[in-house]
Parts: structure tokens; C-alpha cells; sequence
């Protein structure tokens, strides 16, 4: 297969690149215009592959996509090039609006115009692939407001998205399917619980907390930490999408999880009694946890049931949240390089996402 990905330098987008170029004979091109969050340095193995193509270009612009699909004659598009940071949507959504709605209406319309062109045969096993977001059904229930069985979304679960970010991926899907139900354009979409792991930007919980810990600074938990998200290991991630792009049924919507709920303390505090024993010093890391006023209209609860994918693809996440975390702080130990390398002087681990009242 010749598989296109847009966002293939960031965070997720590469460790699906690296997935498939080890693990399958397909070719890969990766379409991203680089915003602070995509770095080649993600992919410099990559590089080495014949199988492996860039084209730096944004999803915005449509005669550029038009010129990539006619260049390089895809089988199937993994859709994952968007802003990703909530906080970030907070202080400015217009970027959030542009490239995760704008971005994806142009990118199925040049998709669906270079479809028309393809055989028969090719017309049918052609995919669209949306890779979106738990974020767009809101929140769930806390463990403080319902006793029992607490609830889990599901891919029935009404869209109720609280930040400008979950808009604007919600947004995004509502096209994904419009473009399926008008054009029978064949797509599918994926809704996938919070991703840790190697190559993760410096702005998101997991890598800032290690980075900040091994510097000494603060570990900043924004209200009482109480928050609970499922977490996945970004490689079971990346096998589950190559899963649902090769044998998912067009028009489905598969919801893939880590099983792994924690609150965000519970996240920061095995960080630090890990780096307790692979970098001891001589007071405990969790000292340094500083609790900060809360993200407006932060979600309590996230938490996916992922029976779909279990059940009719046979996937399900092989790393536990332990040996997952383990890995993580390991790799960023020994990446320090990276870290400062991507993080490349605009941007400290500063606060963000802060709403200033006059
Ligand atoms: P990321 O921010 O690490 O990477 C995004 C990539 O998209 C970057 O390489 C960036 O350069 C590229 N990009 C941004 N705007 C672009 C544009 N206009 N044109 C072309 N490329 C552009 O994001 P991520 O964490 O890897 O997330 C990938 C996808 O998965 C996103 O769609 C996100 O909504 C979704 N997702 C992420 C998570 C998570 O926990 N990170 C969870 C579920 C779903």
C-alpha cells in the first residue's frame, strides 16, 4: 500500500511512520508544514527508508494537496495533522479553526477529487481515515458525583466538546461524515483516549513533569490534580490505527483506549517515585509538586470503552500503564538532546492557556 499521512512529524504521526516502515512493506508520505510541534528530528530513521517520502506542505492549501495526491498516487490517507494542545487553543482557537476544520474540509476535498479519478476497483479500496479525539464528547461523570458502575464513552456517545480545540476536532468529524453520507467518499474514524511516549512535545502533562523534575523546577498540577483520563501508549496506538486503515469497515467509528484510568496527581506522583529510583537525589521529586489554578472549562473524566476494537479487530493495548510510563521517562532520560532541540528557545514550558480578566 501507499499510505499518505498528514502530521507525520508529530507526536503521533511518527510513531505511526515508524510502525509501518518496520513492521510492513508499505510506502509512506508524510504531509506537514512543520508548526512547533512537528520535528524531522521525530523521524531521522525514517529518512534511511526508499519507502519513506516529505512534502512540506500545509493541509490549507489546496493546490499544493492537489499536486502531492497526483505525485504520489495514494491507496489510503491517515488524517492526523491538526493542533493538539488545549491550552493553547484557549489563549488563540484561530489556528485550532484553520488548520483542524479549513485544514481537513480542503484535505477531503482534494482527496475526493483525486478519488474520482481512480479505477473502479481502486474507488472501493480506497480509505479516508480521520484520527481525532475522546475530548469531542465532553466529559464523564467523576468518581465524586456518581457511585456504581461509572459510565465509559462509547462510539453511541453524543459529541458535547468543551474547549476550542474539542470544537474544532468534532468539527472535523461532523465533515468526515457528511463527505461519507453525500459523496460515499470512503472514510472512517477513530476517537483515541490521552497518548503518552517518546517524542512527546514538552507542553503536554507527561514530558513537562519529567523535564521540569530532572531540572529542579516546579511540577505545576492544575486544580486538585482529581482529573482522570485514560491513558494508551502512543505505539499501541499507532498498531491500532494501521489495524483500523488496512481492515476497519468504511463508515465505522472505532474508539481506542489504554484501560488505564489515573487522575493527573496519580500520573505526576509515579513519575517522580520513578525518577526516585532511576535518578535518586537527595530530596524526593514529588516535593516539587505545586498546585495551579485550574484550565477554564477543564473536563473531569475521560475513559473509553474499546470492546469495538477488541471485538472486530482483534486489537487490544499490550502495554500497562507502569511498563508504558517506565519506558517513556527512560527514553526521555537518554533524550535530552531532543528535548532541547525541539523546544528550540520560543517556547519554556511556560503557563498557557490562562484566561486574563481586565
Ligand atoms: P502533534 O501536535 O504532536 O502533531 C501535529 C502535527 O501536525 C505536527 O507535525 C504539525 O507540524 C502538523 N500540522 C499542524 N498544522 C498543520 C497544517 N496546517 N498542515 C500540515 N501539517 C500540520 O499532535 P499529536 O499529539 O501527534 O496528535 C495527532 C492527531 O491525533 C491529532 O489530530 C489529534 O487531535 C489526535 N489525537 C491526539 C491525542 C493525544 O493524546 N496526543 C489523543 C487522541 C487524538
Amino acid at each position: 500500500m501507499k499510505i499518505l499521512i498528514t502530521g507525520g512529524a508529530g507526536f503521533i504521526g511518527s510513531a505511526v511512520i515508524r510502525h509501518i516502515l518496520s513492521n510492513t512493506q508499505d510506502s509512506v508520505t508524510n504531509v506537514d508544514a512543520l508548526t512547533y510541534a512537528g520535528n524531522l528530528e521525530s523521524l531521522s530513521n525514517a529518512d534511511e527508508s526508499e519507502r519513506y517520502y516529505f512534502e512540506h506542505v500545509d493541509i490549507c492549501n489546496r493546490t499544493e494537496l492537489d499536486r502531492v495526491f497526483n505525485t504520489h498516487k495514494p491507496d489510503a490517507v491517515m488524517h492526523l495533522a491538526a493542533e493538539s494542545h488545549v491550552d493553547r487553543s484557549i489563549t488563540g482557537p484561530a489556528e485550532f479553526i484553520q488548520t483542524n476544520i479549513v485544514g481537513t474540509y480542503t484535505l477531503l476535498e482534494a482527496a475526493r477529487e483525486y478519488w474520482n479519478t481512480l479505477s473502479n476497483d481502486a474507488k472501493k479500496s480506497f480509505r479516508f481515515h480521520h484520527i481525532s479525539t475522546d475530548e469531542v464528547y465532553g466529559d464523564l461523570p467523576h468518581p465524586d458525583e456518581q457511585e456504581g458502575e461509572l459510565t465509559l464513552f462509547t462510539e453511541e456517545t453524543s459529541y458535547a466538546p468543551s474547549s476550542p480545540y474539542s470544537a474544532s476536532k468534532a468539527s472535523s468529524d461532523h465533515l468526515v461524515r457528511a463527505w461519507l453520507r453525500t459523496y460515499g467518499f470512503p472514510t472512517i474514524v477513530t476517537n483515541c483516549s490521552n497518548n503518552y511516549g517518546p517524542y512527546h512535545f514538552p507542553e503536554k502533562l507527561i514530558p513537562l513533569v519529567i523535564l521540569n523534575a530532572l531540572e529542579g523546577k516546579d511540577l505545576p498540577i492544575y486544580g486538585k490534580g482529581d482529573q482522570i483520563r485514560d491513558w494508551l501508549y502512543v505505539e499501541d496506538h499507532a498498531r491500532a490505527l494501521y489495524k483500523v486503515v488496512t481492515e476497519g469497515i468504511v463508515g465505522e467509528t472505532y474508539n481506542i483506549g489504554g484501560h488505564n484510568e489515573k487522575q493527573n496527581i496519580e500520573v505526576v506522583k509515579s513519575i517522580c517515585s520513578i525518577l526516585d529510583t532511576l535518578v535518586p537525589k537527595d530530596s524526593l521529586y514529588s516535593e516539587q509538586i505545586t498546585f495551579v489554578a485550574d484550565r477554564p472549562g477543564h473536563d473531569r473524566r475521560y475513559a473509553i470503552d474499546s470492546s469495538k476494537m477488541q471485538n472486530e479487530l482483534g486489537w487490544t493495548p499490550e502495554e500497562t500503564f507502569e511498563s508504558g510510563l517506565r519506558k517513556t521517562i527512560e527514553w526521555y532520560l537518554v533524550n535530552q538532546l531532543w528535548c532541547e532541540n525541539v523546544q528550540n528557545g520560543s517556547y519554556q514550558r511556560e503557563r498557557l492557556g490562562e484566561i486574563k480578566h481586565k
